[in-house]
């Protein structure tokens, strides 16, 4: 199922189309709030680190 994108979240920009929060015909996210995160002990740099309210279309 794909997002609404009536619900684009200007406040969250975002460009991982295969999400299935992703706003397909514009670059934000349609979720009101997100969760980043990070996979690393020691994170140094922006790879290291995770949108975890990512969901697989
Ligand atoms: S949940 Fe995260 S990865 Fe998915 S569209 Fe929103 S900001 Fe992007």
């Amino acid at each position: 199922m794909s997002c609404n994108c009536n619900n684009a979240n200007k406040s969250i920009e975002c460009t991982v189309t295969n999400c299935r929060n992703h706003c397909d015909s514009a670059n934000y996210c349609s979720l009101e709030r997100i969760l980043v995160g990070t996979h690393e002990a020691n994170p140094t740099m922006d790879q290291c680190t995770d949108c975890k309210s990512f969901q697989m279309k």
